[in-house]
């Protein structure tokens, strides 16, 4: 994903391919798709080819060589050279690794083979063929466990519950999501996807997998499953460079230029590990790429990556959960950080608020959607949070005294209104101009809000103001 997006900014810089000529590599034989949506694949939702990031004439449009099916297996910083796995070797001046991260199996007894792949029934959920292995493995009416009870693990789990299949979801931490989530947050959450029929086992390791007989775990229990969906984190696909002799530390090193150790060699995305970010997030990776092609294209030699506001969703279809920035963080009691929380357990609903002086810094919304959408705004936008902290809890916050109310108009055209599709807001205008006039439409020519579904209000937002503004497109 975060190749492609780099391809298209060098582009944007550089679209008569005078300063660079690319040829992009990538391992997976079909072209690029949207990652964050294989959830929505895996419910059912979307289908493969609805995930798919461009049309076939993409890449000539784009002036790229695209191999794809083709492994790099070797840097030669020496000669400046990548070797493939077809035979093939390719010359460079500047090598990006965009190379993502891999699906990490834990230590779990039988889960994998002598050669390092899933055993017979397991399955992970990084790519597109694992989909289909996990709905191939996970039949309605069967039985499967997943390890693992963080994002991609709940996701799949209500995925597969959807399917009609009876999913127990394991997880070796006292609570859920703990990356995003505090505890009560995540006791809130196992309530709502237990009410929705997910078996949720909490502070449970799997310690033996046997095809045909189950999962045996190290509270002694064994769970009768037929298959094994595996969860558990992902570590960044950093072997290549590591092998060059790149500097690696649970990724590429990378600096404010996204450059390595090697000047010449550069990394961005989930296999870059950049100083103060958390990757496994596809937003930073775009806002690097960004950054990478105004360097390399030499349109601004001063760009520099300083990190990115963080908001992460959880697509589950009857489950609103949204985070954003440092929603651990609690009162120190030295007065340099407010928290506001609202814990309605009954009801299936968790808000929790940590300011710093006016600005939002993290949250945690759960049950929440209308008010989710508008702490996401206020954080992202870094705006001062209103003085009436219950109507900023409750989503009824209003712009502080004096400012304009917000408005698609005020917007920057490069603001990211679907997350899930990356659908900025000059998108939706070139597609109402184009012809897209009503909603549905402009859903239908851009995918916005199609994939958790969070950013319905905000996709009909644009549409009224361009409506408003504009007419009806012609
Ligand atoms: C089910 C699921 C749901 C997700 N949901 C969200 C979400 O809601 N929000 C969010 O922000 N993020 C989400 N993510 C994470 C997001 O998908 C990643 O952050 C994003 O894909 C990173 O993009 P990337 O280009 O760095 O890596 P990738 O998309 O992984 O692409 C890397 C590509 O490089 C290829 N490659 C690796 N090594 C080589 C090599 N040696 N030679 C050639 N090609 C190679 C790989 O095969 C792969 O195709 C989700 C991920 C999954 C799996």
């Amino acid at each position: 994903m975060v190749g492609a997006r780099f391809i298209e900014a060098v582009r944007r810089r550089d679209p008569d391919a005078v300063r660079a000529r690319v040829a992009v590599f990538g391992a997976e034989r079909r072209a690029a798709y949207n990652r964050v949506l294989l959830s929505s694949v895996l419910a059912g939702g979307l289908s493969a080819d609805q995930v798919r990031l461009h049309d076939p004439g993409w890449a000539s449009e784009h002036r790229v060589e695209l191999r794809t099916g083709v492994r790099v297996t070797e840097i030669d910083r020496a000669a400046r050279r990548v070797l493939c796995d077809d035979g093939a070797s390719e010359p460079y001046d500047e090598l990006v690794l965009a190379t993502g991260s891999r699906a990490w199996m834990p230590p779990t007894e039988g889960l994998v083979t002598k050669d390092g792949r899933p055993a017979e029934g397991v399955a992970a959920f990084r790519d597109l063929d694992d989909c289909a292995r996990i709905l191939e493995l996970a039949r309605p009416g069967g039985r499967v466990a997943v390890l693992g009870g963080g994002l991609l693990g709940l996701e799949a789990a209500r995925g597969l519950v959807g399917r009609g299949v009876r999913v127990s979801v394991l997880h070796p931490v006292e609570h859920l999501m703990e990356r995003q989530l505090d505890s009560g947050a995540g006791a809130v959450l196992a309530a709502a996807l237990g009410r929705l029929g997910v078996d949720v086992r909490l502070g449970v390791l799997a310690k033996r997998w046997t095809p045909g007989e189950g999962l045996e775990c190290d509270d002694g229990g064994r769970l009768a499953v037929d298959a094994v969906v595996v969860a558990a984190g992902v570590r960044p696909e950093d072997g290549l460079a590591a092998a060059a002799g790149i500097a690696v530390d649970g990724g590429v090193l990378v600096d404010d230029r996204m450059t390595s150790s090697d000047d010449r060699v550069h990394a961005i995305g989930d296999c870059a590990r950049h100083p103060g970010t958390v990757s496994g997030l596809v937003q930073p990776g775009f806002e690097q790429a960004e950054v990478l092609a105004d360097l390399l294209i030499g349109a601004d030699p001063a760009a520099r990556y300083r990190g990115s506001p963080l908001v992460t969703r959880l697509k589950a279809r009857d489950i609103d959960l949204a985070t954003a920035g440092d929603g651990l963080a609690e009162d120190p009691g030295d007065g340099s950080v407010e928290v506001l929380r609202l814990q309605d357990a009954r009801r299936g609903r968790y808000a929790k608020l940590v300011l710093r002086g006016d600005r939002l810094v993290g949250a945690i919304m759960l049950g929440t959607p209308d008010a989710a959408a508008s702490m996401i705004q206020l954080y992202d936008s870094g705006r001062p949070a209103p003085s009436d902290r219950l109507a900023l809890l409750l989503g009824r916050a209003l712009p502080p005294e004096g400012a304009a109310a917000p408005s698609p108009a005020h917007l920057p055209a490069a603001s990211v209104i679907c997350r899930c599709n990356t659908v900025t807001k000059s998108k939706l205008v070139t597609a109402f101009r184009a012809g897209a006039a009503d909603l549905d439409g402009l859903v239908r020519a851009t995918r916005a809000s199609t994939g958790c579904g969070g950013c319905r209000d905000a996709v009909a937002g644009v549409h009224a103001w361009l409506t408003a503004a504009e007419g009806t497109a012609s």
